[in-house]
């Protein structure tokens, strides 16, 4: 866009400042949310500061430039060779800078930042919004050799600037400090502070603004930003709550297993999963009778069923191995022949490893009911699963993996026998 326009950013000293001070040494990150400027205001500095410059946008980066950053990683040559002739640019040594633009996308470039510094040919500028939620950090070493700053929208002053007017704040901080009156100019400046706030500080809104005046177009071009956003975003989030202290709360479902009601809260055991759900572990209802009245009518595998969040609540796949094996019961035993004895082992050892697995979950579960003074047998061992390189504890038989219901099931041939 060759109409594009630049905006006098306050930022910018900062970047010649790093030029200057890190002299190759250091990367710059300039961490903020899409459309502030980022890219605008790192071309320009490119542009006037540099002889040449190369940006690499991971936004839209072909995967043949990306993969040069999984794939090549030992060979800094190669990479910057391939950089320039697919850019088609050279990039005089120590007098350029390379930009990864939008770095989060492509998180094994920024890992690679540590080794291109210290190649020490080029200067390197990173930009990223979202950088530092979970999975865009993921297995990534952050190189301490990269230096990082905030950039945010155009304040009220930098507003001022695309209206020609550099006179305003000095002025009004002469006021300030002098203790003067704003006077007859007060009206003006609010005027002006007001648009500011109607307008906001994105420049793509505020060129709108300086093309057509037109508040409708502002608008427009901010509810895009807007719906970007929420598509940077939103794709693993499901549901945002507003609470009332004006933080949210946020769904993230990553694999959409779950699923959600809007009931009223008169129908909470009438309609909904929650209806149908088994006993507590620690309910005084869970006894063996209760078990083996569930088991009688089936045949599945005693593995699947404890799964079964309609009998026991709060077994998952890890645990339930190690309660079995606990109880010595074989996983694939058919539940309808579990014993009056094993049933009272399950709950015993259900109790046990549950108690064990959330005194391990640390301080954001401890105020769980009925955990408190409980210690687990193993901590944090796990017997069994996961254990098919080892042998049993018990009686030193190598323990076996199989697929019970399609989960991975892990248990002693010998002290869990099938009879
Ligand atoms: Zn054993």
């Amino acid at each position: 866009m060759d109409n594009k326009m630049y905006f006098k950013r306050k930022i910018y000293d900062k970047l010649v400042e790093w030029k200057k001070n890190s002299d190759g040494k250091t990367a710059l990150l300039i961490e903020g949310a899409r459309r502030i400027g980022k890219s605008t205001i790192v071309e320009l500095f490119a542009k006037n500061e540099y002889e040449n410059y190369l940006i690499i946008d991971f936004n839209i980066a072909p995967n043949e430039i990306k993969d040069l950053f999984i794939n090549e990683r030992s060979d800094i040559d190669l990479i910057l060779q391939k950089l320039q002739s697919f850019y088609g640019k050279v990039l005089p040594v120590r007098k350029s800078l390379i930009i990864f633009d939008e770095v989060q996308f492509c998180p094994e470039a920024r890992s690679m930042i540590k080794y291109l510094v210290a190649d020490g040919r080029y200067d390197y500028l990173e930009t990223g919004s979202l950088i530092s939620i979970k999975k865009n950090v993921e297995n990534i070493l952050i190189p301490s050799e990269e230096r990082k700053i905030n950039m945010y929208p155009l304040d009220f002053e930098e507003f001022l600037w695309t209206l020609n007017d550099n006179a305003t704040i000095p002025f009004l901080r002469d006021c300030y400090i002098n203790k003067k009156k704003v006077d007859i100019a007060h009206k003006r400046i609010m005027k002006d502070f007001r648009t500011y706030i109607l307008v906001g500080g994105m420049p793509q809104a505020i060129a709108e603004y300086i093309n057509t005046k037109s508040f409708d177009r502002v608008d427009e071009i901010k509810r895009n930003i807007l719906s970007l956003y929420h598509d940077d975003i939103n794709k693993h989030e499901h549901v945002i709550f507003d609470l009332d202290d004006g933080s949210e709360l946020r769904y993230m479902d990553t694999r959409k297993f779950g699923k959600m009601y809007l009931i009223k809260k008169e129908d909470i055991n009438k309609i909904g999963p929650l209806v149908k759900l088994g006993l507590e572990p620690w309910d005084d209802n869970l006894t063996s009778e209760y078990l083996l009245d569930k088991y009688k009518k089936k045949k599945l595998p005693i593995k699947s069923v404890l799964l079964d969040q309609n009998i026991i609540v709060g077994i998952g796949n890890i645990y339930a191995d190690e309660i079995l094996f606990l109880s010595k019961i074989n996983p694939l035993k058919k539940c309808n022949l579990i014993t009056k004895e094993e049933a009272e082992n399950i709950i015993k050892y259900t109790k046990k490893v549950l108690e064990a697995a959330i005194e391990k979950g640390g301080t954001t579960i401890r105020t769980y009911s009925s955990v408190d003074g409980v210690h687990g047998l193993f901590q944090n061992e796990l017997f069994v699963h996961g254990k098919d390189k080892n042998n049993c504890p018990i009686c030193n038989t190598k323990i076996e993996k199989i697929k019970v219901g399609g989960r991975g099931t892990y248990y002693c041939p010998k002290c869990q026998t099938l009879q």
